[in-house]
C-alpha cells in the first residue's frame, strides 16, 4: 500500500468525491514502483502493478489529515504520460473535519436508536400504552418523589370482557382494548399521570392528584368510555369499566397501594360494575 502526500485542494476534492482520479507523473520513482518488466516472445514488456488501497495525506506532522481509499485500478495514459490511480470508496478518515462530523452523526443515530428501543420495550404492542414493566419502574420512581403524598393508583378492569370475545370474536376484543387504551390515554393528562396495560383487559393509572378532585375526573372517564360505540358490522358494541382507587399516603407500601386499588375493583364488580370504589 502506498502513502502519497497530496496538496490540500486535491485532498478535499477526493474527500468530497469531486474527483476520483489521482494523477502522478511518470517519474523514475513511479516507473520503478509501478512497472513490472516481463519477457514475452524475447521482448521486454511492462505491466502495471496493481494495489488495493492507498493512503492519501495532506500537510505535515502526526495529526495530518489522512484518507485510506480503495484503488480500483492503476492505468498509464500515454497521451499525458502519467499514471492514473482510479480511486474507489473511502475506507477510513483520520484527522479530517468529516471524521468528526461522521462520529457526531453516528453517536446521534445510536442514541436515537437506543431511545426508540427503550420506548418499544416499555410499550404494550397491542394498545401502544406503557406496559407493566414500565409501570413497575415508574412506580419505584414516583414513590420516592417529593410529591409522593399525592400519588394514587387506579385499577381499571373492563366489565364482562370475555362476553365481547365470545360474542364478536377475539379480533373485536382486541379492537376494544385499543379503544380503551386510547380513551385512558386521553384522560390521563387531565389526571396528571400515566396509563399502563397491566395485563389482559386490565389497566393501571398512576397519577398525582388530590382526593377531592379525583372522583369527578374519574367519573368523566367512566362516562366517556361508556358513551362511545365501537363499530361492528352486526351490532355496535359498548363497554363499561370498573375502577378501584387507592392512595400512597394511605398505604404502607407501593405494593399495598396496588393491592388496595385491586380490592377497589372487586368491590365495584360486586356492587354492580360500571363504577368507582376506593380500596
Ligand atoms: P369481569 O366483569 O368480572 O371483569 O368479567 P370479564 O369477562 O372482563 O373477566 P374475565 O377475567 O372472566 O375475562 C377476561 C377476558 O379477557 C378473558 C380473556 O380471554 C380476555 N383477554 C385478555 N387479554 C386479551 C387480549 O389481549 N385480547 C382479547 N381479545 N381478549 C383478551
Ligand atoms: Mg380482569
Ligand atoms: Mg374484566
Amino acid at each position: 500500500m502506498y502513502k502519497i502526500s497530496i496538496d490540500k485542494n486535491l485532498f478535499q476534492n477526493i474527500q468530497f468525491k469531486k474527483t476520483n482520479i489521482l494523477e502522478k507523473k511518470t517519474t523514475k520513482y513511479w516507473q520503478k514502483e509501478l512497472l513490472e518488466p516481463k519477457i514475452v516472445d524475447d521482448k521486454i514488456r511492462y505491466s502495471i502493478k496493481q494495489v488495493d488501497k492507498l493512503i492519501l495525506t495532506n500537510g505535515l506532522g502526526e495529526d495530518k489529515p489522512q484518507l485510506t481509499i480503495e484503488c480500483d485500478k492503476i492505468d498509464y495514459s500515454s497521451q499525458k504520460d502519467i499514471f492514473e490511480f482510479h480511486l474507489g470508496k473511502i475506507i477510513e478518515q483520520k484527522n479530517t473535519d468529516l471524521e468528526d462530523n461522521y462520529k457526531d452523526n453516528l453517536i446521534e443515530e445510536l442514541l436515537r436508536q437506543k431511545a426508540q428501543l427503550e420506548d418499544t420495550m416499555n410499550r404494550d404492542h397491542l394498545t401502544g400504552v406503557y406496559n407493566r414493566r414500565k409501570m413497575e419502574s415508574d412506580l419505584n420512581m414516583f414513590a420516592n418523589q417529593n410529591n409522593s403524598s399525592f400519588l394514587c393508583a387506579i385499577f381499571v378492569d373492563a366489565d364482562r370482557f370475555k362476553g365481547i370475545n365470545d360474542n364478536f370474536g377475539h379480533d373485536v376484543g382486541d379492537r376494544t382494548l385499543v379503544y380503551l387504551g386510547q380513551k385512558l390515554q386521553k384522560h390521563v393528562s387531565l389526571l396528571n399521570g400515566e396509563v399502563y396495560r397491566y395485563g389482559g383487559e386490565e389497566f393501571i393509572i398512576l397519577c398525582f392528584i388530590s382526593k377531592s378532585e379525583i372522583i369527578n375526573k374519574l367519573d368523566d372517564l367512566r362516562k366517556d368510555i361508556k358513551s362511545q360505540r365501537i363499530y361492528h358490522s352486526t351490532k355496535d358494541i359498548s363497554i363499561t369499566v370498573s375502577m378501584g382507587v387507592s392512595f400512597y399516603s394511605e398505604s404502607s407500601s407501593k405494593e399495598e397501594m396496588i393491592k388496595k386499588a385491586d380490592n377497589g375493583v372487586y368491590k365495584a364488580k360486586n356492587n354492580g360494575r360500571d363504577r368507582i370504589e376506593f380500596g
